[in-house]
C-alpha cells in the first residue's frame, strides 16, 4: 500500500506527542514534517520538544526539523494533522485549506460549521460525505475535517447504539483529567487534593458537538439530534482519562441487560474494515462494581476503547459510568483513525 505522507502541527504539545508516538508504528501513515511555535523553527524535533509521552522520542521523529505552519512548508505532503491550540488554529488551518491542503484537526474552530464534518469514526464516519458539499459551496482548494472535543468524543460513543430507544433527556457529570488542559494548563497547586467544579466551555460543547455527531446526513446537510442534557464538568486530580456519570431517561422503559448487549456488540466501519487504529471492541462493558477506573482501564485497546461500567436501571433511568483516554480516543487516536477512514473511502 502507498504511504500517506503527513505533517503535524502542534507536534510538541501533549496531543502532538501522542500522535508522534502512534504514527511511529503506523503501517502506512508516515510522519514527514513537524511544526511548533515560531521560535522553534529550524530546530530538530528532539531539541524542540519537552518529551513527556514516556519512553524515548521515536526514531522517525528525532531528526525532523521544525517547519512553520505556512502552506509552502506543507505542499509536498498528502495531509496536515493539526493539534494546534484553539486560539490560533482557525487562521492557520484556513490558510492551508484555501491553498489546497487537506487538514484533519483537533482544534475547536469550525467544529459546528454546517459544511465541516465533525468526525468520531465509529459514530458518524458517513458524515465524511459532507466533504462533497464543502467542496462545492466553500470554494476551498483543500478539505477541512474536524475531530470533536475530547469529552464529547468519549461520551457520544455509548449514546450512539442507544438512540434507537427514543432518548428523552440525560444528566451527565464529568470527572476530567488534568492532561485535558494541555501540559501547562493547570498548576500543581490548583489541582492537588482538589476538585474544580467548572471547566470553561465544556458544558456547552458536550451536547452541541454530540448532537451534530449523532445527527443524520440528509441530502447535503446534517440534521442534528436535539440532545436535552444537563451537564456538570469537573476537573479532578487524574493524569489521563475522562470519566462521565450518565443518567439516560427514555420515553419508555429500557432494560439494563439489553443496554449492555447493545453496547458490547456495537461495531462500525472501522471494525468491519479492520483499520489499523480501530479498537476490536469499541465499547467494553465491565461488570465489576468498582469499574471503570482510570488507573486500570484507560489503556484498553491502546487507549482507543471506551469502558462502560455500573450499567443499571435506576428510578426509571439507565445509569452508566463511562471512561475514555482523552489524549488517544479523545484526540490523537481519533484523528489518525479518521484519516484511515478517509483513505479507505478515497478522500485522500
Ligand atoms: P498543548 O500541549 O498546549 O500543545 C500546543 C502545541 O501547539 C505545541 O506543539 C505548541 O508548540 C504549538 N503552538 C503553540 N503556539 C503556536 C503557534 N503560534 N504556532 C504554531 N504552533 C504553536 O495543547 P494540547 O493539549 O496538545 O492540545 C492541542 C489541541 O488539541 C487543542 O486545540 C486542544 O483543544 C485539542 N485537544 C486536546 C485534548 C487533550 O486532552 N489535551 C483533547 C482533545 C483535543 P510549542 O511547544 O513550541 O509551544
Amino acid at each position: 500500500m502507498d504511504k500517506l505522507r503527513v505533517s503535524l502541527l502542534g507536534a510538541t504539545g501533549m496531543v502532538g506527542q501522542k500522535m508522534v508516538r502512534l504514527l511511529s508504528s503506523h503501517p502506512y501513515i508516515e510522519l514527514t514534517k513537524v511544526s511548533a511555535s515560531p521560535g522553534k523553527i529550524g530546530k530538530r524535533y528532539i531539541e524542540a520538544v519537552r518529551w513527556v509521552e514516556g519512553g524515548e522520542v521515536p526514531e522517525q521523529a528525532r531528526d525532523l526539523r521544525i517547519v512553520s505552519t505556512e502552506p509552502e512548508d506543507h505542499k509536498d505532503v498528502d495531509v496536515v494533522l493539526s493539534a494546534l491550540p484553539n486560539e490560533m488554529a482557525e487562521g492557520i488551518e484556513l490558510k492551508l485549506v484555501r491553498e489546497g491542503i487537506t487538514v484533519v484537526s483537533n482544534a475547536s474552530p469550525f467544529r459546528m460549521d454546517p459544511e465541516v464534518p465533525l468526525i468520531n469514526p465509529e459514530v458518524n464516519w458517513e458524515h465524511l460525505r459532507l466533504l462533497e458539499t464543502q467542496r462545492q459551496k466553500r470554494g476551498w482548494k483543500g478539505l477541512l475535517v474536524k475531530n470533536p472535543n475530547c469529552t464529547a468524543a468519549i461520551m457520544s460513543m455509548p449514546i450512539k447504539p442507544l438512540l434507537k430507544y427514543r432518548l428523552n433527556h440525560m444528566i451527565i457529570t464529568t470527572l476530567q483529567a488534568v492532561s485535558g488542559a494541555g501540559y501547562n494548563g493547570l498548576s500543581f497547586m490548583s489541582i492537588t487534593n482538589n476538585v474544580i467544579p467548572f471547566i470553561k466551555g465544556e458544558e456547552e460543547k458536550i451536547p452541541k458537538e454530540s448532537g451534530k455527531m449523532l445527527g443524520t446526513l440528509v441530502n447535503d446537510s446534517i440534521r442534528h439530534v436535539e440532545l436535552k442534557a444537563l451537564v456538570t464538568s469537573t476537573r479532578v486530580p487524574v493524569k489521563v482519562g475522562h470519566m462521565g456519570v450518565i443518567y439516560l431517561f427514555f420515553d419508555s422503559p429500557v432494560n439494563a441487560e439489553e443496554v449492555k448487549r447493545d453496547l458490547s456488540s456495537f461495531k462500525s466501519l472501522p471494525q468491519e474494515r479492520n483499520l489499523p487504529t480501530a479498537p476490536k471492541t469499541p465499547i467494553r462493558v465491565l461488570e465489576g462494581e468498582d469499574r471503570p477506573q482510570p488507573e486500570i482501564d484507560v489503556g484498553a485497546e491502546k487507549g482507543m476503547a471506551i469502558s462502560v461500567g455500573r450499567v443499571k436501571n435506576e428510578n426509571g433511568a439507565i445509569r452508566m459510568v463511562v471512561l475514555g483516554d482523552n489524549l488517544v480516543r479523545g484526540a490523537a487516536g481519533i484523528t489518525i483513525l479518521t484519516l484511515e477512514v478517509m483513505k479507505e473511502l478515497g478522500y485522500v
